[in-house]
This record gives structure tokens, sequence and C-alpha cells, in this order.
């Protein structure tokens, strides 16, 4: 047994989430490498937030929400609660900042981690679309090694990287299960109860309906780009459906690393959250299961069909001009998701929705958010573009 790991603090944001509390069967299975000091949640699952901390004996939880809670929080555990609290209890001093929320509401609590001189592990993959270059600033500004990705292609491609120099690489290759409708043609009638089976991960609502229309590629694709630094061009994705190879890197001698595993969210925040201020990673020992090379394995590979999913291309035409346009994207997709699980909007017209936002607020495109209130006005504006889209439908 190797006892030889410095106890890692961790606060976790977004703790009743699936990234979460997988998170925390993490660390309840590695007592001796991380240690929670703070959870936060938002307001409609306290009862499972309140379980948590007394469970991992935290002693601060920060509750997203405008509820007057401290009441109801049994114990010496301290309560900060408020639309701005996981921003405040990110600025706690630990070792990492585990950001589960989703939606560009983790954006603010990132910002904050980063400012108060913490490190990031960002399953939050909106922080990077909707503030990129605040929040690459704000990584650059305490040193490198600052920003973990949780996101498994991303936590794929952090791996694979390490096998050749960053000069060396040709391309990296994010893989995609191709969600609910890859196999289906026709994608006019499809409803709310198909878009949510997901076939090979088991995630949240949005997340999930985001991979039916490929959307979550398109936001992976501009994670990509902020997390590693590389140009649009080099950032390709393709179709997986076994979602068993998570990423690979293509390097200049013609040579395609991969990184392969069960899908299981377990492995990349095991990863994250092993990292080190040197930017070394130590692995969590049996953090997922293995592959079972006993039985048989088929992986297959195809190109994503740019007219069935024209998420990709819009996501590369937003993230190309940059600027606001990425957080205008994204927030306009929140608005679509949240009209097509309200069943207002049909399937097909979640990314028609988006387009026509982006049509109308590309003249802003071109401006790059100073802080943290200019990526609110965009976001702003563009809920407001894509809900007058949803009513004229
Ligand atoms: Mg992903």
């Amino acid at each position: 047994m190797n006892n030889s790991f410095a106890t890692q603090e961790i606060i976790i944001l977004g703790s009743t989430g699936s990234i979460g509390v997988q998170a925390l069967e993490v660390i309840a299975a590695n007592p001796d490498r991380f240690r929670v000091i703070g959870l936060s949640a938002g307001g409609s699952n306290i009862d499972l937030l309140i379980s948590q901390a007394k469970k991992f004996s935290v002693p601060v939880v920060a509750v997203n929400s405008n509820g007057d809670y401290a009441r109801s929080i049994a114990g010496e555990i301290v309560v900060i609660d408020g639309p701005s609290a996981s921003a405040e209890l990110s600025a706690i001093p630990c070792d990492i900042v585990l950001n589960g929320i989703t939606g560009s509401v983790g954006l603010a609590p990132t910002l904050a981690a980063l400012g108060a001189g913490n490190r990031v592990a960002l399953a939050n993959k909106e922080s990077l679309v909707a503030g990129g270059d605040l929040v690459v600033d704000a990584a650059r500004k305490g040193g490198a090694h600052r920003l973990l990705p949780v996101d498994s292609e991303h936590s794929a491609l952090y791996q694979c990287f390490l096998a050749g120099k960053r000069s060396e690489v040709k391309r990296a290759i994010l893989t995609a299960s191709g969600g609910a409708f890859r196999d289906r043609s026709d994608l006019a009638g499809v409803s709310l109860q198909e878009a949510l089976a997901h076939p090979t991960w088991s995630m949240g609502p949005v997340v999930t309906i985001n991979s039916a229309t490929l959307v979550n590629k398109g936001l992976e694709i501009i994670e990509a780009h902020y997390l590693f630094d590389l140009d649009y061009s080099q950032i390709e994705a393709v179709i997986h459906p076994q979602s068993v190879v998570h990423s690979m890197v293509e390097f200049n001698d013609g040579a395609t690393i991969a990184h392969a595993s069960p899908p299981n969210m377990k492995g990349p925040i095991a990863y994250a959250l092993g990292a080190h201020q040197d930017g070394t990673t130590d692995r969590v020992n049996r953090a997922s299961n293995p592959i079972d090379w006993s039985t048989a394995h088929t992986w297959n590979f195809a190109p994503i069909d740019p007219v069935k999913f024209p998420a990709i291309d819009l996501a590369r035409h937003c993230g190309t001009i940059g600027g606001a346009l990425p957080a205008v994207f994204n927030a306009a997709n929140e608005v679509a998701v949240a009209a097509f699980i309200g069943e207002k909007i049909a399937f097909i017209d979640i990314v028609k929705i988006v387009s026509q936002s982006v049509d109308k607020l590309a003249h802003i495109g071109g401006n790059t958010p100073r802080d943290l209130s200019d990526v609110s006005a965009v976001e702003d504006d563009a809920r407001q573009v894509a809900s007058e889209f949803v009513q004229a439908l």
C-alpha cells in the first residue's frame, strides 16, 4: 500500500449532480488521498447536500439559491447562500476546485477559484465556451497547470499529449458517441423521450440532449481550443459509437495515440483530482474498471454527417470568429434545449434556433468580453433573441 501521497484538499461545486456524486465516490474510496473541504449545490436537492456534508465531515457548504437554509442544516456546518454562493466557496484556499456545475452559471465560480489561486478541475465546459479568453487569462496569471480537464475527451487528449512534444502534434481527434440518433436518418419527428435515451453515457438531461444534437461535441471543440491552445483547423471530431476510445492525438510522424477505457466518468475525475502543482499526476488506483480483453470487442469510427448534425460546423464557425460568439452559441442553445424539454419546439428546431441567434448577433461576435458582466450581457442578448425565435415557431 502506498501512503506517500500528500492529501489534496478538494472543493466540489455541483456536488449533487452526476459529476459531483461520482467525485465523492472516488474520494470515499481514497480517504488517504483526498479531503473534501467544501460542497456546493443548487437549491433543489438540499437533503442530499446535507447528507454529503455530514458523511464527509465537510465544514462549509454553499447553496446557490435565495432561500434561507442556515436553520435547516444541522450541526456545525457553515452555510453560504445566495446567488453567488458557489463563487464565494470557490475562493476558499484549497488544492483543487472541481467544477461540476452544468451551464454557463459555472463561469463565475471558475473565475473566482482561479482568481484566488486555486487550481480548477473543469467539468463545466461552458466556463470555457462562454468565457474562454477570461478563463485562460486568469489561469495563466497563476502559472501553468491550473486548468485540469474533467470532460472525458479532454482528459484523454491531455493524457495522449504526453506521448510527444507539443510541436509534434498534428491534430486532436475528439470522439463522439453520436448520441441517441446516430443511426436514424430522419430526425424531424423524434420525441423528447427518444432524445433522452443516451446509448452509452448516463448524464443529466441537458447534456443528454446536447449529445443527441452533437451541440455537446461542438462545445467540446471550443473547449479543446482554449484548454490546449489548438487552432480550430487542428481539432476534429469523429463518431465512435462504443465510447471506449475517448479521444486521440495524431503526431507529425503519422502515429495516432488513443486513450481507451469503458465509459465511466470516475476515470477522468480521478485523473484530474490526482494532478499536482508541478503538472505531474498520480493515477488513482482502481478509479474505474479496465477493458475486459477476455471478450471480443469491435470499435467503429465514422465521419460526422454535417447535414444531419449542423451543430459541429456552427460551433467551429463561432469558435473561429471567437470573441463573444461562442457565448451566444451556448446561451441560445440553453434556451432552445429548455424549450425542447418543455415540448415547445421540435428536436430539429434546437440547432436551427441556435444558428438563427448566432446570425442575428453576428455583429457582436468580434467583441471579446472584458469581464464577467460583458459575458452576462451577451448571454442576455442571446437568450432574448433565442426566446423570440422559440416564440415565432
Ligand atoms: Mg465529453
